[in-house]
């Protein structure tokens, strides 16, 4: 197999998802179904399989992802899990394709902005848990980039990090 994508390639919007399939010609491209309101983002996979992957966007229909075109490209969350097929596995994070299992070694994430350090570090409570989803919705800001930065803070000993229930949470330490 040859190195997969490391980079989404949007193609622009379309309004039915077989119209965004015909615009995709390499693995990473995809287009955003748009009726309306943001329906779906049909993706070339991304390791070069020859499938399309259909990710949803529309809360109303089923199990939706968090989408967000801020910085350098498409950030999608949580990852994208494709459980049959291929099983390809992987993080969209402005623009990037950051790859969850094989593959992995080739990975490279987008600009660590220190900016947010503050923010992230105010968001958290001296006590109460908070996962990096709420602190994420907390300051409006991507929850992959408020993950990082909260994973740096607790290496610097300024917060601390446990799990519950398989996620990460976070208290500010005192
Ligand atoms: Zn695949």
């Amino acid at each position: 197999m040859t190195e997969p994508a490391r980079m989404v390639r949007l193609v622009g919007d379309a309004e039915y998802r077989d119209q965004a399939e015909a615009s995709l010609s390499t693995p990473g491209d995809a287009s955003m179904v748009f009726r309306s309101r943001p329906r779906s983002i049909v993706m070339a996979c991304p390791d070069g399989c020859g499938e399309t992957l259909v990710i949803n966007l529309d809360s109303r229909a089923d199990k939706a992802w968090r989408f967000d075109m801020r910085g350098e490209g498409l950030t999608l969350f949580p990852s994208v899990w494709r459980e049959g097929g291929c099983e390809s596995h992987f993080i969209v994070w402005r623009g990037h394709i950051l790859w969850c299992d094989r593959f992995e070694g080739g990975n490279r994430e987008p600009p660590y902005n220190p900016e947010i350090e503050a923010a992230v570090l105010s968001a958290m409570d001296e006590v109460q848990p908070r996962n990096a989803v709420e602190l994420a919705d907390a300051i409006e800001e991507l929850v992959w980039d408020v993950s990082r930065v909260a994973n740096r803070l607790v290496g610097r000993g300024l917060a601390r990090s446990w799990k519950i229930n398989g996620g990460w949470v976070f208290v500010r330490v005192v």
